[in-house]
């Protein structure tokens, strides 16, 4: 047996993980978990039992006892919910593609027939379709055209404890369909809530108190390490505990590791690469394997497998470099050891600014410990936590939901299109706060889609638009019907689009929003910098991003998509076929780049950013500091004035795929007057 090794010199050991102890049957290491191998099946008769007859129900369990990918198995097999669709929905698009692979893998059907999934830009699923996965924002945008959710006679909300926007969004929706369709002796609705975690009494209480079914999870013993010291750099810090591990345990035992976002693990991953290839010969190979959403589905199913035998003697490791996707949504199995950075981006939102920003912030003690029993789900495990016991103590419990820390005004704007005529005080499980409430509806005001009568807000004509999307009949396809009400702020991009055809650019800006929504259709790996900037001279363009991007986008279809083409050109083939099969061909320029930027300007006006004389940059409507982020091709121009299409906050506040404007073309009369009064204001 392996002896357990000593732990790293700037650990101290933590607090015993709060689990019960490892109970009934060991899975071997290394076995497959068949089916009948996970704890859920020693349940499956009284599960079923109980959710033959429950109209709601929440289910916890440990990730990886087999929620997800086989309790709609089991209600399919028993016969619950055949006359329609069962819909399991997960908050990563990611998740909800690889488990619907997985389970049409094991009930042996082919993906799209049986078991299909649906996730913008990508609908792989069929009339025959009965076991279904969606992102829950999918399925907010199917119940705009389907109130009642007729054609689902189940929804599992999954990963609830994640408490995405869509998934509390999606709790209301389909209560209230699930009251309605009672009410109106239609066929019932089943909901079933899955949670990772304990703390599901909220959920209960919402579905009037229905009861919790609780899957016993097998467990094993965590030996959790904190830092002696806080660690200013926190990539430093994974990188020395990688090899710290990779020198003394045997290679059998594979690495998790809890980062932020692609550029950092793909940086990491580099690195990590090099080092390895110049360590003593007695040490095992090392197998890297990143794991983040815009990650190309195939290179995603690499975690699943073990490590390939580069080393004959002493094998191979496997690391894989995660973000937040590996906690609950994706089990990997094989892992010994946790590192948990202790970091995630996540959205934050200031009413006040009405400024959305993504950034890197303190993980809450839940998710600490989470990542932690990422450690012993098939044996005993390490868990290496790269912040003291103080600073633990200082995280939050519980992560806030997304609900109460971002810009609303996208989910008023589904609301009032579903006909809720109360948005002010819809049941939302948890109520996002006045301040936010008030600031979305300024702003739908402001972008013309709502008018306010007294205490009531009503969409506007324009505002019926912006949420159903009418484009172009050429265009208004249900796959870009789907695709747009996802894009990060509907609102704004509909803004765009609704205006585009008056600077005869629909084209232009429709292929844009596709570029800008779809999971990044560029690779920028930062360790080829220089060669990525010398094979994108070529597309470059001084007006900014955004022109830039098409003319990439013309380039690809020019080379008819070709795999080669995009490798050399460090261009995400399969994203950017994503795009190209919405059937936007732009094959010659059609409209002048001054006509998309000044659309651009006027669309986005709300994110429009000045160089200031000390060469910082201040955004226009809420006067904050921001830089531009060096990926940007105006990074080094400091351009007098730019519209951004997104705001990240890292050690500054970074905006990102930019266009250059010119300030006059925002004082144009189409633009709200109290917008153009802040800007002559901020002038004078
Ligand atoms: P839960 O939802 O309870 O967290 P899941 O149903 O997602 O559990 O996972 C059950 C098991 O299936 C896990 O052991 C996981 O490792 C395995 N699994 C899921 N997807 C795949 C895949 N694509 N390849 C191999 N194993 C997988
Ligand atoms: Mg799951």
């Amino acid at each position: 047996n392996d002896p357990d090794p000593p732990p790293a010199k700037r650990f101290k050991p933590g607090p015993p993980f709060p689990r019960v102890e490892p109970k009934n049957a060991m899975l071997l290491p290394g076995a497959t978990a068949s089916r009948r191998q996970l704890p859920i099946y020693q349940t499956r008769e009284a599960l079923i039992r109980h959710l033959r007859r429950l109209h709601s129900a929440v289910l916890i369990g440990e990730t990886g006892s087999g929620k997800t990918t086989q309790l709609p198995q089991y209600l399919y097999e028993d016969g619950i919910g055949r006359q329609g669709v069962i819909g399991i929905t997960q908050p990563r698009r990611v998740a909800a593609v690889s488990l619907a692979a997985r389970v049409a893998q094991e009930k042996n059907a082919q993906l799209g027939k049986l078991v299909g999934y649906t996730v913008r830009f990508d609908d792989v699923s069929s009339p025959e379709t009965k076991l279904k996965f969606l992102t829950d924002g999918m399925l907010l945008r199917e119940s705009l055209g389907d109130p009642l959710l007729l054609r689902y006679t189940v929804v599992i909300l999954d990963e609830a404890h994640e408490r995405s926007i869509h998934t509390d969004t999606l709790l209301g929706v389909v209560k209230s369909a699930q009251r309605r369709r009672t009410e109106m002796n239609k066929i019932p609705l089943k909901v079933i809530v899955m949670s990772a975690t304990m703390d599901v009494d909220l959920f209960s209480e919402y579905f009037n108190k229905c009861p919790v079914l609780y899957l016993e999870g097998r467990h094993h013993p965590i030996q959790i390490y904190n830092s002696k010291q806080p660690q200013s750099d926190y990539l430093q810090a994974a990188l020395v505990s990688i090899f710290q591990i990779h020198q003394e345990a045997p290679a059998s035992h594979a690495v998790l590791v809890f980062l932020t976002g692609q550029e950092e693990i793909e940086a990491l991953a580099r690195t990590c690469r090099d080092i390895s290839k110049h360590l003593p010969q007695n040490c095992p190979g090392m197998c890297v394997v990143p794991l983040y959403a815009a990650l190309p589905h195939t290179h995603q199913l690499r975690v699943f497998q073990p490590a390939p035998k580069v080393h004959a003697a002493f094998g191979s490791r496997k690391v894989v470099l995660s973000t937040n996707i590996a906690e609950t949504s994706i089990t990997i199995s094989g892992i010994k050891y946790v590192i948990d950075t202790g970091m995630v981006k996540a959205k934050r939102y200031n009413p006040e600014s009405g400024l959305e920003v993504l950034a890197l912030q303190r993980i809450s003690k839940a998710q600490a410990q989470q990542r932690c029993g990422r450690a012993g789900r098939e044996e005993s495990g390490f868990c290496y936590r790269l912040y003291t016991e103080d600073e633990f103590d200082g995280f939050m419990s519980m992560t806030v939901p997304e609900i109460q820390r971002c810009n609303l005004s996208s989910v008023l704007l589904q609301l009032l299109a579903l006909g809720v005529s109360d948005v002010l005080s819809f049941d939302f499980i948890s109520k996002p706060s006045p301040e936010s409430l008030r600031a979305a509806v300024d702003q739908l005001s402001v972008l013309g889609a709502v008018d306010r009568k007294d205490e009531r807000v009503m969409l506007t004509a324009l505002g019926k638009k912006m949420a159903a999307f009418p484009l172009d009949p050429a265009f208004a396809k249900q796959r870009i019907l789907k695709l747009t009400a996802l894009t990060p702020a509907p609102s704004r991009y509909s803004q765009t689009l609704l205006i585009s055809p008056g600077f005869s650019c629909s084209e232009e800006i429709l292929t844009l929003v596709s570029l800008l929504s779809v999971d990044s259709v560029l690779f920028n790996p930062p360790s080829l910098r220089d060669e990525v900037a010398t094979v994108r001279k070529k597309f470059v363009s001084s007006e900014g991003d955004h022109v830039t991007l098409l003319n990439i986008y013309r380039a690809f279809r020019k080379a008819g998509g070709n795999k080669d083409w995009c490798r050399e050109n460090f261009v995400n083939s399969r994203n950017m076929g994503l795009v190209s099969e919405m059937n936007l061909k732009l094959e010659s320029s059609l409209a002048e780049p001054v006509n998309v930027r000044r659309c651009l300007a006027q669309g986005l006006f709300t994110n429009a950013a000045e160089l200031q004389p000390d060469g910082s940059y201040l955004t226009l409507d809420s006067r904050q500091k921001v830089s531009i982020h060096p990926s940007s091709v105006l990074f080094q121009c400091k351009p007098a004035c730019v519209v951004y299409t997104s705001l990240t906050q890292t050690s500054r506040c970074f905006i990102r795929d930019l266009t250059l404007i010119d300030r006059d073309w925002l004082s144009s009369e189409a633009l709200p007057e109290s917008f153009r009064l802040r800007l002559h204001l901020s002038r004078s």
